[in-house]
């Protein structure tokens, strides 16, 4: 099994809503977030796919967060801008993005500081 990862940063902000401590505040973390892509067998070139494509995609895939206000982008309204949430959104918009070609992503991880993370992995993984 052969696995790439791109990863990439963005600032943004957000408060979380009934977590019952400091996060209720509004602030800002600098996110990294990564997308990684697994395949058993190689593809063109000897690759799983190209690290250009990957990190194209997945840099729209943040700019989209990138110096936001969470909490205020339609798709956290609904629910709260978590690093769990922030993982899942990017990785259905990653998802989406890497149909074209024929790829998924394994994984996403937010890391919302240098030793805090969460990661979202598919529906069936
Ligand atoms: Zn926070």
């Amino acid at each position: 099994m052969y696995e790439l990862m791109v990863n990439s940063r963005f600032s943004a902000a957000h408060n979380l809503r009934n977590c019952g401590g400091k996060c209720e505040g509004l602030h800002g973390h600098n996110w990294r977030g990564e997308g990684f892509v697994r395949a058993e067998a190689l593809g063109r070139g000897g690759m799983v796919l190209d690290f250009r494509i990957l990190r194209e995609e997945t840099e729209k895939v943040l700019e989209a967060l990138d110096h936001h206000y969470l909490n205020e982008l339609p798709h956290f309204q609904k629910e709260e801008p978590s690093s769990e949430n922030i993982a899942r959104y990017i990785y259905e918009a990653l998802e989406e993005r890497l149909l074209p070609y024929g790829q998924k992503p394994h994984r996403v991880t937010a890391w919302e500081s240098e030793g805090a993370c969460a990661s979202y992995l598919g529906a069936e993984q």
